[in-house]
């Protein structure tokens, strides 16, 4: 059976402005009738980190949040820390930073609570059924809270080729370790330039992999010792990235990307299929860069805004979206390659190692939902 998916275009009247359009959009999917009163309701959202523009504004949210509220939810805006140095790293300078992207609990009636505590480790363990693991490490907050929307911005991803729904849930709602258990699968890369031989890794590492060697001779920061890794033990664990804080042990980002974005997919999975009630997801196929909102800077979009979409299936919605983006006309000068036309593949022409359903019929495979969808326009 297609999963309904509300798309609205952004075309606007005086009669219908923003707020109306989004209200109508979002009764459409039926949520509201899923909250009875009181729920403590996630809204998980990417502030942005410091320096990008096109991550979703607060006065689009607004009217979200309005609606949550008087169909009777208490609404609060969440998001979990990240792995690597940032704005973003602990919830102290997280909460500062959406403070600064304008998410202002007296302007939006929502306050910001990061999810997994002050320094990333409170977090919870959800049961999941997936090949690569059986439990997730998910921020307390989220896995705690009685209502789930997700409000994600649709656009390109430097490691998983797209990202929307499924991402902000399934990477966004991670804990610091459930974070580094997607990404690691070979360990971690190690840097002895920067590597001071503090030994704090070692401590850390249950499967005896890291060691103390005699450096031979001293390094560039003068340092005696530096940590040695023994690959035949690692099992990928990342809990080493904790402990070292001069940037010696670095995540490999050129993991193979279709086991990461299943290992992305099952971490969605245990957050929504644990889940009593449906979970609303919204899309803004908007200011669509080639990259995240954690880059640090927006780069030039690759199509016009398309719209926004509102479902209860996040695959569908995620589906929808990556067709509509591929259908607009191409924009340049983002760093599309030249002679593409709508229709083609803008996410694997960016990134051609990309598997071709970009992970989503692995998703289905997890029963998180359906690809075939029904497009419904306001
Ligand atoms: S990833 Fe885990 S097993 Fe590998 S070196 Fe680090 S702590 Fe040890
Ligand atoms: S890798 Fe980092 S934590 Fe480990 S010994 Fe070197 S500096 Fe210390």
């Amino acid at each position: 059976m297609k999963s309904p998916v509300y798309f609205w275009n952004l075309r606007a009247s005086l009669k219908a402005p923003y707020a109306e359009r989004i209200r109508k959009l979002l009764t459409r999917t039926g949520f509201a009738e899923h909250i009875d009163g009181g729920e403590l309701t996630a809204v998980k959202i990417h502030f942005g980190e410091r320096g990008v523009t096109s991550h979703v504004q607060p006065l689009m949210v607004k009217p979200v949040l309005d609606y949550l509220a008087k169909a009777g939810a208490r609404p609060f805006l969440t998001d979990a820390s990240t792995l690597y140095v940032g704005q973003r790293g602990e919830a102290v300078s997280h909460a500062m930073q959406a403070a600064h992207h304008g998410y202002d609990p007296l302007l939006l009636g929502a306050p910001v609570i990061i999810a997994d505590g002050l320094k990333g480790g409170n977090q919870k363990a959800l049961p999941v059924k997936g090949k690569h693991m059986a439990e997730a490490f998910i921020a307390a907050d989220i896995a705690d809270a009685d209502l789930l929307v997700s409000i994600n911005h649709a656009k390109g991803h430097e490691l998983a080729g797209y990202g929307g729904a499924l991402k902000n849930i399934g990477m966004g709602s991670a804990s610091k370790q459930g974070k580094m258990l997607q990404h690691v699968t070979t360990g971690p890369l190690v840097n002895l330039d920067k590597c001071v031989g503090c030994g704090a890794c070692v401590s850390m590492c249950a499967s005896q992999a890291l060691s103390l060697a005699e450096a031979l001779g001293e390094n560039m920061k003068g340092q005696k010792k530096h940590i040695l890794l023994d690959q035949a033990r690692c099992i990928g664990c990342g809990a080493c990235f904790l402990a070292c804080k001069t940037g010696a042990l670095e995540i490999n980002w050129k993991t193979d990307v279709a086991a990461f974005l299943e290992r992305m997919l099952e971490y969605a999975a245990a957050v929504l299929l644990t889940r009593p009630k449906p979970c609303l997801h919204i899309n803004f196929v908007t200011n669509v860069t080639p990259d995240c909102d954690c880059m640090g800077f927006s780069d030039a979009c690759i199509c016009p805004d398309v719209g926004i979409l509102a479902s209860l299936d996040p695959v569908a919605i995620d589906q929808a979206s990556v067709d509509l983006i591929n259908q607009a006309e191409p924009l340049w000068p983002s760093h599309l390659p030249k002679g593409l036309k709508p229709g083609d593949d803008k996410f694997r022409a960016l990134r051609p190692h990309l598997p071709e359903h970009l992970g989503l019929d692995y998703a289905e495979t997890l029963g998180l939902g359906t690809r075939d969808y029904e497009l419904v326009a306001l």
